[in-house]
């Protein structure tokens, strides 16, 4: 039995309410049977269409309907948790119930905490919302604040910094939760993004990267895998091409190099990578595992997927 943190990305979830509906009725499956494995499972998911969704909705809206208030960043993101946790909870609810598993679900909404000084503060990247004219875009950035860049030839758009997670705020909770044999879900979207003030935790209108928000996870829970769902069985090295190569196993050292020899494509598997690198080297037996929802079970079985591993002393 081992403790495990699986990180869902995009294709576990889709993109509408109904795909949505869908797709974690697979993802339960697939989660219930590591579950019934004995091995305890915390879950992290991704936001991106989701929270794009919500708080592209309030934009459009609030422009033209007087009693639709302007919606914050980091309340769409907690939106967003909420409605995909909604789904994914009952889901997993549902299947532990046909295979008369006795624990529940909960959904928790996650503050991630992050650091006023990080670097990405200064140069804001991750595009959100809606397209808006040179005018508009001018206006936003007065009015609001807002950082607004021009997206390949479509219009302006607002970016947000994307910062590195720092602490989980509702960790103790999660501990709880999960030493007490509930399958917790937390960190949706990598978690709603806020700062520490002296009167409390403030959000900010940043995304927190959710491979990384589920690598702190994993290392607050101490955790003995960090499972990252994606698409992909393995991860390649000359991903697309024809020297296409899919990697069974990685030692964090050759992770580091192949990163650095430009293999993983940024805001993909790049952010993966390096949090399977940075989890594994967190401690003795730490194991870092890249597959698809398919391929979870076979994987831990050593079967399929990339394992990321620190190689210790003693080992080659
Ligand atoms: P998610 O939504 O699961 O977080 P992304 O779509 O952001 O995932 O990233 C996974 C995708 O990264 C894969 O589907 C694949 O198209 C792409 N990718 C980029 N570089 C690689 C690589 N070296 N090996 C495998 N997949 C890669
Ligand atoms: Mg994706």
């Amino acid at each position: 039995m081992a403790r495990m943190v699986v990180a869902l990305g995009g294709n576990a979830l889709g993109e509408t309410p109904e795909e949505q509906q869908a797709a974690v009725k697979s993802t339960a499956e697939k989660i219930v049977q590591l579950i019934k494995k004995g091995h305890e499972i915390v879950l992290a998911h991704g936001n991106g269409p989701q929270v794009g969704m919500i708080n592209l909705a309030f934009e459009s809206s609030s422009r033209t309907e007087e009693d639709v208030a302007s919606m914050p960043f980091p309340e769409c993101g907690a939106m967003s948790q909420g409605y995909i946790g909604y789904h994914l909870q009952n889901a997993i609810q549902q299947k532990l119930r046909e295979e008369n598993i006795d624990t529940n679900v909960a959904s928790l909404i996650t503050q991630v905490i992050v650091d006023e000084d990080d670097p990405a503060f200064d140069s804001p990247t991750k595009p959100i919302g809606a397209f808006y004219s040179r005018e508009e875009a001018d206006r936003l950035e007065k009015e609001k604040g807002y950082s607004m860049v021009e997206d390949s030839g479509r219009g302006y758009r607002r970016v947000v910094p994307s910062p590195l997670p720092v602490d989980i705020a509702e960790k103790d909770m999660i501990r709880e939760l999960v030493a007490s044999g509930k399958i917790v879900i937390a960190c949706g979207g990598g978690g709603i993004p806020v700062v520490r003030k002296e009167n409390g935790l403030a959000g900010v209108p940043a995304v927190i990267d959710k491979d990384h928000a589920s690598e702190k996870l994993a290392e607050e829970l101490e955790a003995d895998y960090l499972i990252i769902l994606t698409e992909v069985e393995k991860v390649a090295l000359n991903f697309g091409t024809e020297e296409e190569k899919w990697l069974d196993e990685m030692t964090t050292e050759e992770a580091k190099r192949y990163a650095d020899e430009g293999h993983f494509a940024e805001g993909s598997m790049l952010p993966k990578v390096k949090a399977a690198v940075e989890f594994a080297e967190s401690g003795p037996n730490k194991k870092s595992l890249i597959t698809s929802l398919e391929n979870a079970d076979a994987a831990l079985k050593g079967k399929t997927g990339t394992q990321i591993y620190e190689a210790r002393e003693g080992e080659i």
